[in-house]
């Protein structure tokens, strides 16, 4: 099957032979509305590259969602495989994505002779060629497994933009922990968050010297995003514009929360609303019938909670960064919430991003209602304690992820210099840890030590006394 029949060109950058650029092309893999926002600066740091061109496939999947974005960036994808519509079931996407993946490269790289060698050089060696010298894929959706799966059967190497992350059980969350680590298996080339990303990895078994720090590139999406002051799309949110009204944002979608779970976060949340009536709270319902059907049942009529659709990213990064506090399950909004000051409350049992809990930046809540109440009343009432949530250096990333990823390409097939790397080389509470101390004793010895030792403030020490107390 060839990608003419089943991919749609969206502008004339040359599926087939056509000189282009001499700058090589890179595929960017992306479909739903988490990988369009996380890919997005990727592409516009790669379009800044002299020597390299980024390529958007968009398989199709999210594309009410995916296309606004895009354009808000200025990006136009280069074809769009249209899969994903009829294909609901897991097996069903993996098909149609490998097909149609295939199709497209069999016009990129050419028959079945010219994919039984690895190409990166090709592409460098050859200037102007329509081959890609690797495919860029992103976390742990089918599709991004599907277009590795059908990259590496064409030695396309394959380069995984967040790799690392990991709960280590496949069944949870469902597929999209199996597809991480299947992606971490096909990867020649590993863009890891965190530390703590790249250490998961290690465990595997992956080289070290495979494997690349770059922070979130989330993070440099949301700065980009909450920067463009976006209008708030819907007229009930106006009343966001006054400073002094306290704002509670709360997302729920994940599959482990639906039924009992979003049933009893939204009891929650009509305490927290009616406890504090000065308080609004704005919840984009996720489009999941099941998740709007408790949701509006329990919420709907309480004068200070917002319900409303999904909303567009740009208004959302804005949302975020008005926020007084954060309550979701979302993986994205972990990082993403922190980097703009506004603490979050995880409503999920266990976290993939352990780093920010260990931070501080995310409280883990999961659905009891107890919890959530008076964590997010505690937050909603004492600036202090919002401050020693969020004073701390968010682990997930400082906005220039998908710069490093750009140089660290550009490194690869043009061996230009290589990028620094990022992030802090260890984690002090671990080691005090391996030393013998419990966290709390670490919490409060870090406190004393704020205290004696003004000269050292930063070391988040008067944060780490603060949300101790929090959390008792
Ligand atoms: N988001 C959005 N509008 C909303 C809710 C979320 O644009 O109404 C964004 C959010 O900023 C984050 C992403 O969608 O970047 C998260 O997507 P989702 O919660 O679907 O997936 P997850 O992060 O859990 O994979």
């Amino acid at each position: 099957m060839s990608a003419r029949t089943t991919a749609e060109p969206q502008e004339s950058t040359g599926l087939g032979r056509d000189r282009v650029s001499d700058r090589v092309r890179c595929l960017v893999v992306m479909g739903t509305r988490p990988e369009a926002i996380k890919m997005l600066p990727v592409v516009q740091a790669l379009k800044k590259s002299r020597l390299l061109m980024p390529f958007v496939v968009n398989t199709g999947q999210h594309e009410h969602m995916v296309l606004p974005i895009l354009e808000a960036a200025g990006i136009t994808p280069d074809v769009n495989l249209r899969i994903g519509r009829q294909a609901n079931t897991i097996n069903g996407l993996v098909r149609d994505c490998v097909g149609a993946f295939d199709g497209l490269l069999d016009d990129l790289r050419g028959g079945a002779e010219r994919r039984m060698r690895p190409r990166l050089f090709g592409a460098a060696e050859h200037p102007g060629s329509p081959y890609p010298a690797l495919t860029l894929v992103h976390g742990d959706t089918t599709s991004a497994m599907a277009a590795g799966l059908a990259s590496i059967g064409c030695k396309l190497p394959v380069v995984h933009v967040e790799a690392g992350l990991r709960t280590r059980d496949i069944l949870s969350p469902f597929p999209e922990e199996l597809n991480r680590q299947l992606i971490s298996r096909m990867a020649a080339f590993h863009l890891a968050p965190t530390p703590a990303n790249q250490a998961n990895l290690v465990r595997e078994g992956v080289d070290p010297q495979r494997i690349f720090v770059t922070g979130n590139t989330g993070i440099d999406a949301l700065h980009w995003a909450a920067g463009l002051h976006a209008p708030w799309g819907d007229p009930r949110l106006e009343v966001l514009n006054d400073p002094s009204l306290p704002v509670v944002v709360v997302t729920a979608h994940r599959r482990e929360n639906l039924g009992e779970p979003i049933r009893r976060i939204a009891e929650a949340v009509r305490t927290i609303a009616e406890m504090r009536p000065r308080a609004v709270v704005v919840w984009p319902v996720h489009p999941n019938p099941r998740v709007g059907a408790d949701v509006h049942e329990i919420l709907d009529g309480v004068p200070n909670v917002i319900l409303t659709e999904p909303i567009d990213y740009i208004p959302f990064a804005r949302l975020l960064q008005r926020a007084t506090v954060a309550i979701s399950d979302s993986g994205g909004v972990q990082e993403e919430a922190p980097s703009v000051g506004t603490p979050v409350l995880v409503a999920r049992e266990e976290s993939e991003r352990p780093e920010g809990v260990e931070a501080g930046s995310l409280i883990l809540v999961g659905s009891d209602p107890e919890k959530i109440r008076s964590i997010a009343l505690g937050l909603i009432d004492d600036p202090g304690a919002r401050i020693a949530m969020t004073s701390i250096t968010n682990p997930f990333g400082d906005g220039r992820a998908s710069e490093r990823v750009r140089a660290a390409l550009e490194h690869l097939v043009f061996d230009t210099p290589a990028p620094e790397r990022y992030g802090v080389s260890f984690n002090r509470s671990r080691v005090l840890e391996a030393s013998g101390y419990d966290p709390e004793e670490i919490a409060i010895t870090s406190s004393m030590i704020a205290a004696t030792h003004p000269e050292a403030r930063g070391s988040g020490g008067a944060s780490a006394n603060k949300l101790a107390a929090l959390r008792r």
